[in-house]
């Protein structure tokens, strides 16, 4: 008997509960969670708890035990559901995608590698060299995006501070290919976080052998030392005054700066001091005040990050994007996608990021809701199968009031920044309070004059369907905008150095050709999302739910309040309920024939009833399994996995 079934660990899935109710629930989740046992399903939907040591199941002989299996044959793993989506993709040529969420320190990241792992363990029997390189590039360009896009935060010592997409194509054997990376915001206060991992000199070149691995050359790898090294000086320059001119203090860091940019000394004084404006037709060199230089110095510290980031992405993305394959001679190629991306945050003082991430989270549910709630009461409708309708919180109104156009806190924001004149973080806030007055999920103390948790003049609350969240307003106009000032862009692009310069193409513009605002960080991420959203929607997706048990990363403690939470807010009981009252699988009457008839000697080779429909349920009911299904207008529903597992026994028997 499968381990699964063995009480002593719990229920294996939680569609199995005697209740569905909170208290069991969690009191199964801390069962397995006490037992060992880390995954636990919903249906297609493994739920893990994050356990803080090292576990013995993710080793060669434990992948051969989930290689080609169904789901339901083995004790539920992050194996289980990467072979599910392999054979999607291998069997029915479907794209498929694993979203993993969670709050940071759930373990995303760690699940995304196993996921990846079982991937490149299971795939390219035959060992051929190309296919070989795809699999290890695809898995040193973790180690590198992992280098430069993760920190030490109080939450998680390895916290990723980007969200992570990437694709994986296959060719029609099923054997990787290639791949390709999106990353999401990446969080530009690393910097000062990233510098510490710098003093690891064995770390650093655990790096750069990957980064050589990957294909980079010596001068983009030198280039990137000397990147960062300009970070770190920028980080100790400072500015004084004399008389009413601003000057740099530390005049021996514009030699060095002016050395690493490959560019000339007085280039590097004057793009820190100086800034160039058109006013009417003449151009005139407008001096910073000590403010203004070190607000640009800061400016570009993070621009240069961030720029550095975005660029290693899409050099891992050259080498292992799909060349010379020949979709006429070998079939589609096709895509499983890992999305690993930051979930839910809620700190003590909440900025723009967290405003981002949470938005990211709304976005994700509502896609959840739509694939796996909405769609599948509409479906059951539509097919006329009998339903008891599922209450559950639609969260598109919260996604609405953040990206709606025009009334929408993005749109309330950006239109504050295009505004000229001082643009203060208050005046957006005022924004938002007169267009966002009546809404239900928004609040601030204008509106909730009694409320003390919020400050005047600071602080906005969304009600988000993970709970109230307070964010504070400082600095989302800056963080929205793009504030380097074109003479930085412009001396990085004159760079002696070409990789350098490669990486700043707009500074080839004059200021009287930079006509066009750059779009601002808010329309960039949510133009992000939703293309990442849509992306996803056209796959068929996979989730992980992945649970943080504590906040000391004990291996032992189950905090039951802090997991219920979670459990909330990931919507997991809503989940259980449609699974149970739904079915697992459904095909259409000639799907579900093409692939079943042979078992069946009313079917086989070819059957003459008057339709598919009547020849699938002569066909189940000739197994003993007619109870366990659901006639609908053009598919066949089967409730039970078990159900669907039997039939391909018997076929793999014929
Ligand atoms: P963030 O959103 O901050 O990036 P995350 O959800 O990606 O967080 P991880 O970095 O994957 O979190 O996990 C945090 C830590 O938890 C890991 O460094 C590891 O110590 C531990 N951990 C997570 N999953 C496992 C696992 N399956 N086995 C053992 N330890 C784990
Ligand atoms: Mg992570």
């Amino acid at each position: 008997m499968a381990e699964h079934e063995s009480l002593e660990f719990g229920k294996a899935d939680f569609v199995l509960l005697d209740n569905v109710s909170m208290e069991e629930f969690m009191a199964n989740l801390k069962l397995r969670f006490e037992k060992g046992r880390i995954y636990t399903y919903i249906g297609e939907v493994v739920v893990s708890v994050n356990p803080y040591r090292a576990m013995n199941i993710y080793g060669r002989d434990v992948i051969e035990q989930y290689k080609g299996r169904e789901l339901y044959e083995r004790p539920p793993h992050l194996f289980a559901i990467a072979d599910a989506a392999y054979k999607a993709m291998k069997r029915r040529n479907k794209d498929t995608c694993i979203v993993i969420s969670g709050e940071s320190g759930a373990g995303k990241t760690e699940a995304s590698k196993y996921i990846m792992q079982y991937i490149a363990a299971i795939t390219n029997p035959n060992q051929r060299a190309e296919v070989e390189r795809v699999k290890n590039m695809l898995l040193k360009s973790n180690c590198v995006l992992e280098a430069f896009g993760n920190a030490k935060t109080n939450r998680n010592d390895n916290s990723s501070r980007f969200g992570k997409y990437m694709d994986i194509n296959f060719d029609f054997k099923g054997d990787p290919i290639g791949g390709h990376i999106n990353n999401y915001l990446l969080e530009k206060v690393c910097i000062a976080l990233f510098s510490s991992c710098i003093n690891d000199g064995a770390d650093f070149k655990a790096v750069a052998d990957a980064m050589k691995v990957i294909g980079f050359t010596g001068d983009e790898i030198q280039t990137v030392y000397k990147i960062l090294a300009t970070i770190l000086h920028l980080g100790n320059l400072t500015f004084g005054v004399d008389g009413d001119v601003t000057l740099i203090e530390n005049t021996k860091l514009v030699s060095v700066l002016r050395e690493l940019l490959s560019t000339k000394e007085e280039n590097v004084e004057k793009a820190l001091l100086y800034r160039t404006v058109a006013t009417g037709r003449d151009v005139i060199e407008k001096q910073h005040t000590t403010q203004e230089a070190n607000y640009g110095r800061d400016a570009l510290a993070k621009a240069m990050y961030e720029r550095l980031f975005c660029w290693i992405v899409s050099r891992i993305n050259d080498v292992i994007e799909v060349r010379n394959y020949d979709a006429k001679i070998h079939g589609k190629n096709t895509v499983i996608g890992v999305l690993d991306i930051y979930g839910f945050e809620i700190f003590q003082n909440n900025s723009f990021e967290q405003f981002c991430i949470n938005y990211c989270n709304e976005k994700l549910q509502q896609l959840f809701i739509q694939l796996v709630l909405k769609q599948e009461q509409e479906e059951y409708q539509r097919e006329g199968i009998p339903w008891k309708h599922i209450d559950y919180f639609n969260n598109q109104i919260i996604v609405d009031l953040v990206e709606q156009q025009h009334k929408g806190i993005f749109a309330v924001l950006d239109e504050a920044c295009m505004n000229v004149g001082k643009v203060t973080d208050e005046v957006f806030l005022q924004g938002l309070n007169t267009k966002l007055a009546k809404h239900a999920h928004y609040t601030s103390r204008k509106l909730s004059p009694t409320d003390k948790s919020l400050e005047f003049d600071r602080d906005f609350r969304i009600r988000h369907y993970a709970g109230d969240v307070v964010y504070s307003v400082v600095g989302f106009i800056d963080k929205n905008k793009d504030t380097l000032f074109q003479d930085f862009k412009r001396l990085l692009y004159n760079s002696s150095n070409p990789v350098l310069k490669a990486m700043w193409p707009e500074g080839k513009l004059r200021i009287t050709e930079v006509t066009k605002r750059p779009l601002t960080a808010a329309t960039l991420f949510k133009n992000s999302m939703i293309s990442l959203v849509e992306n996803l929607a056209s796959k068929e997706p996979y989730y992980v739910r992945c649970v943080k048990p504590n906040d000391v990363k004990s291996p032992l403690l189950f905090e039951h309040e802090r997991c219920r939470h979670q459990v909330e807010y990931l919507g997991l009981l809503e989940n259980v309920r449609v699974r149970r009252a739904g079915f697992a699988n459904r095909q259409t009457y000639p799907r579900f024939l093409q692939r079943y008839k042979m078992i069946s000697e009313f079917t086989w080779p070819n059957h003459d009833l008057p339709s598919d429909k009547e020849a699938v349920k002569r066909l189940l009911q000739g197994c003993g399994f007619d109870h366990d299904v659901a006639y609908g207008k053009t598919k066949v529903f089967i409730r039970t996995p078990r159900t669907l597992f039997s039939l391909e026994e018997q076929r793999a028997e014929m």
